[in-house]
């Protein structure tokens, strides 16, 4: 999980790419990195911590230039040492590249051996540097963007939402199951493309559209075009961004996040009506559902639970004792609101278990008679291989358990998910063109051990046009 984006302004982009940054603050927390290009100079600037932390005045200042990507990063792939921070940059002979990307391959340790042993040396442990190096590799014999695209495309199994600056043009392509998101947007003096349309919205510019699957977008001063690489005969895109991932203000793939959270918790009420006094969200991931049950419930809606805005990564503390602490620093509960109450607690998802155990004991706590916990996900039994921080089965707390366990391992009066089909609907897509694989173990694209769901891929061949006619197709992958 990653935010990315990629912008070319007239007026300059390293302050526009910092607010860009700033609305995707939610997609990763771990790092964040700025490359810009001017005259023949690539300007990056990049360090661990939050972009508030990572950047200043100064160094925004000497990001020079009129083109340059951005990125966020949350940890999926490659541990969290500085030399993962993204963008990447590769330098050959008056080429220079930067890149960073949003998602994770299941390939990685396969094509990395292969490049070893052609002699390439890698310098991070990430899936991202990959793709850098078989772009940097495809260019050093065409010099054409799209064969690299075309190439990596071919290659690389898994998501990959990447943006890249080669030089003073920005290229952006999304995989070809558009597995993580990616739009494009208009801003006064050009263009940006970002994992969410929020970024766009913070730069008042227009939302145009998304980067389709298998599409690679070429931005720079004399504007945007666009080559279809590849297409497939579905879509993947991500369950988890439209659950928890996203915030709820973005569109994605033709969808407001809201909408959707909304609708899921005015069916996980249609589901199994309960008498309750109150529907509290769990903050925030929790409120648009909450916001939907207590619309379709005629249930008042009552904040039980106030979030410490201002409260850092509970993670960064050393010890339990102190991590507990953090947590009840982070949360706390309106007591007034609670009492003698029989409480409907909704939230987006459960997955070790932890957040629901502690916070229906807080609410039991705070005097409340009845817990109901009402979950926006269905049980999430597998992990993701595709971009979504998920644990292993055994730390999974539905994976091989009854609902029934779970409820009693986290204390609730009752527990209610919103069943798959119902989810499924309220996104508006087929079922066969969402990723499901933590909620049923069966994967868009093929994982070692795993459960796939097989799609075909056809990839332009020969000579590169953006004419669809030109695709070979039948050539399967999974
Ligand atoms: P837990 O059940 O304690 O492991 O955590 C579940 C809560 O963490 C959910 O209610 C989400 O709000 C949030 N969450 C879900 N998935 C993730 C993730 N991959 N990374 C961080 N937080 C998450």
């Amino acid at each position: 999980m990653c935010g990315i984006v990629g912008i070319v302004d007239a007026g300059g982009v390293s302050f526009q790419l910092y607010y860009a940054l700033y609305a995707l603050q939610h997609r990763g927390q771990e790092s964040a990195g700025i490359s810009t290009f001017e005259g023949a100079t690539l300007y990056t600037h990049k360090a661990q911590g939050l972009v508030a932390e990572v950047f200043n005045r100064h160094t925004l200042q000497e990001l020079r230039g009129k083109a340059g990507i951005g990125h966020v990063r949350y940890p999926t792939t490659g541990s969290k040492i500085p030399e993962n921070v993204q963008p990447f940059n590769f330098k050959y002979r008056g080429l220079t590249l930067s890149i960073a990307h949003n998602g994770n391959l299941v390939n990685t340790t396969e094509l990395r051996g292969e490049y070893e042993r052609r002699g390439q040396i890698f310098c991070t442990t990430t899936d991202t540097e990959i793709i850098g190096s078989i772009i940097a590799d495809a260019l050093r014999a065409s010099k054409s963007m799209e064969d690299a695209v075309l190439l990596c495309m071919r290659r690389l199994r898994g998501s990959y939402a990447t943006v890249a600056l080669l030089n003073d043009a920005i290229y952006a392509f999304r995989d070809p199951l558009g597995i993580k998101p990616l739009c494009i947007g208009k801003l006064d003096q050009g263009y940006i493309v970002a994992s969410e349309s929020v970024a766009i919205d913070a730069l008042d510019g227009t939302f145009i559209r998304d980067v389709r699957p298998g599409e690679l977008v070429r931005i720079d001063e004399s504007g945007l075009s666009s080559t279809q690489i590849s297409t497939a005969n579905r879509r993947a895109h991500c369950i988890f961004e439209y659950i928890y991932f996203a915030r709820a203000d973005s569109v994605m793939d033709g969808k407001l996040v809201y909408d959707v959270r909304r609708q899921i918790g005015q069916k996980l009420y249609e589901t199994s009506p309960v008498e309750a006094d109150l529907v509290s969200p769990v903050p925030d991931s929790g409120t648009a559902y909450a916001a939907g049950y207590a619309e379709r419930s005629g249930i008042p809606f009552l904040e039980g639970l106030m979030k410490n805005r201002y409260m850092g990564r509970t993670f960064i503390m050393p010890t339990q004792k102190q991590r507990d602490r953090a947590v009840r620093i982070k949360l706390n509960t309106v007591r007034g609101n609670l009492k003698n109450k029989r409480v409907v607690l909704v939230d987006d998802s459960i997955v070790r278990g932890t957040t629901s155990r502690r916070i229906v004991k807080m609410i039991r706590e705070a005097g409340a008679d009845e817990v109901h916990l009402r979950v926006g996900s269905p049980p999430i039994i597998a992990p993701c291989y595709l971009g979504v921080d998920m644990p292993t089965r055994a730390e999974l707390i539905a994976s091989g358990r009854e609902v029934e366990a779970v409820r009693e391992s986290v204390g609730a009066a009752s527990l209610v998910y919103i069943p798959l089909e119902d989810l499924v609907e309220a996104t508006g897509f087929g079922e066969l063109d969402i990723c499901t694989g933590c909620l049923t173990g069966c994967y868009p694209v093929e994982i070692d051990g795993e459960k796939t769901s097989r799609c075909v891929v056809s990839y332009m061949g020969g000579s590169l046009q953006s004419d669809l006619s030109t695709f070979d197709s039948g050539k399967e992958e999974t």
